[in-house]
């Protein structure tokens, strides 16, 4: 039986804070599922929105966009999923089907996106509806908090690491080794690559974990490489780490930004961007992108690494994100 009245955490952007919420269950609109949620992992995005550093879209909305539920009714015109089944909703929650961006297969980039946990309710909730076309069928060998980190952290983090260089790069650099780094760490690992992992300057827990999940080498941005890196991966949201790993990189070499946010970059001489060096950006995800992602990590025994909290306890979550107290990825149970 599904309640009428749920706990739903919501943004107050003028606090910076969670506030609980008792909000009626809703119902599911024609392509929709409503979602059980069983677990919803804490992304360095929901910061971004819970601190205004995103400018707001919906006010008192639930953010949470790693969420793993189970279907408890369709709406009318649902088909893909059935009731019980375990299914995933991510961060795109929808796209307008019709403009430039769409027509070339580039749904992340829409003009009129639909993003979970921004401009529709998410997974800080005990239930939550969702457009199916937009959800993923998850696979059974990660439980429901392994599972949740893999549709942020893990599907944006692929899409970064897809970007970071035609032929796969030998030494890949990692900078902020949290969340999505820790997945990426493990497919490149997996593909031969040599993972060079940054963390903030002293924190030897981050990088004792960035080599236990097999970096050649570990240590903070303003330490001595041993050699030139051939790509790096930037999921810190500082921008001073865009001319470090630049410095860092060959000629040629590719040098991804993967937040959604960053503080400025600090201006730096054309030499490091010189010698055919790429600087890029990745936004948002693709249908498309979830597939591949999923079908990547089939038979790879790609372990996530959560931290729990209760729904109810998601302010001291974000905030443990916020400090970088949490090794791997938080997770949300209801
Ligand atoms: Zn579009
Ligand atoms: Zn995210």
């Amino acid at each position: 039986m599904v309640p009428s009245a749920m706990l739903a955490m919501t943004v107050d952007t003028a606090a910076r804070r969670l506030v609980p919420q008792q909000r009626p269950v809703p119902a599911p609109g024609e392509h929709e599922l409503l979602v059980r949620v069983r677990a919803c992992g804490v992304c360095r995005t929901d910061l971004h929105i819970i601190d205004s550093e995103l400018a707001p879209h919906r006010s008192g909305v639930v953010p949470g966009h790693e969420v793993v539920g189970e279907v408890v009714s369709l709406g009318a015109s649902s088909k893909r999923f059935t009731v019980g089944q375990r299914v995933g909703i991510p961060w795109l929650g929808g796209a307008c089907g019709a403009c430039p961006f769409c027509a070339l297969q580039r749904e992340n980039l829409c003009d009129h996106p639909v993003f979970t946990g921004y401009d529709r309710d998410g997974g800080y909730a005990e239930y939550a509806t969702a457009d199916e076309r937009f959800c993923f069928a998850l696979p059974g060998a990660h439980d429901d908090a392994h599972a949740a980190p893999l549709l942020c952290a893990g599907l944006i983090g692929y899409r970064a690491w897809r970007l970071s260089g035609e032929a796969a790069p030998r030494r890949l650099g990692l900078y902020g080794f949290g969340a999505a780094a820790h997945i990426v760490c493990q497919i490149a690992v997996a593909q031969g690559q040599q993972v060079f992992a940054f963390t903030r300057a002293g924190d030897q827990a981050g990088q004792d974990f960035a080599r236990s999940l097999g970096a050649v080498w570990a240590g903070s941005s303003q330490d001595a490489l041993p050699c030139p890196l051939d790509a790096a991966l930037i999921f810190a949201p500082a921008g001073e780490l865009v001319p470090a790993a630049l410095a860092a990189t060959r000629k040629g070499g590719t040098v991804v930004c993967a937040g959604i946010h960053m503080s400025p970059i600090p201006s730096f001489d054309y030499q490091l961007l010189w010698g055919e060096r790429v600087l890029t950006s990745v936004a948002n995800l693709t249908r498309a992108d979830g597939d591949n992602f999923f079908r990547a990590i089939d038979g790879l025994a790609l372990r996530t690494h959560v931290q729990t909290f209760a729904l109810r306890d998601a302010n001291r979550a974000v905030q443990a994100l916020r400090t970088g107290a949490i090794n791997g990825a938080a997770v949300l149970l209801p």
